[in-house]
């Protein structure tokens, strides 16, 4: 796509720091990020998120996804991390060219729990069964 941004990434036309490619994704740091090493997995065809991406392509930024947490927990010691997927608007999907971010989580640091939770819904589990039947 002409005016996306990870588009132009992937065609090299703006600078990004790389830390992994292969023939079909690309990992790089996060131009905003939330920690250390927020890195960004996004696939090198554009596709607008999850509900777009075909499996096979979910399954390339999996195994980079893997590779990339691999190689910061041998160099870097890291043990936890927060993998997220945003797909649509009210998703708080920004970039409409679908990406994963490994977000690294030392002890202490500012970020907080990503949710919020809410026990009272679980009195609608059985309704939301009934609707994936
Ligand atoms: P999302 O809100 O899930 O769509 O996240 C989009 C992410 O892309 C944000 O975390 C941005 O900081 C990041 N981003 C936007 N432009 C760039 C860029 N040129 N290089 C690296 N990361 C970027
Ligand atoms: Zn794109």
């Amino acid at each position: 796509m002409t005016d996306c941004i990870f588009c132009k990434i992937v065609r090299g036309e703006i600078p990004s720091l790389k830390i992994y490619e292969d023939e079909h994704t690309l990992a790089l740091f996060d131009i905003n990020p939330a920690s250390e090493y927020h890195t960004l997995v996004i696939t090198k065809k554009h596709y607008v998120n999850m509900f777009d991406i075909p499996e096979a392509e979910s399954a390339n930024l999996m195994r980079t996804i893997k590779k990339v947490v691999t190689l910061y927990e041998r160099k870097l010691g890291l043990k936890d991390v927060n993998i997220i997927n945003n797909s649509g608007a009210k998703a708080h999907q920004d970039v409409f060219h679908i990406h994963f971010h490994i977000v690294p989580r030392i002890s202490a640091d500012p970020l907080g729990s990503p949710w919020k939770r809410y026990p009272e819904l679980r009195a609608k589990f059985a309704e939301m069964l009934e609707r994936l039947k």
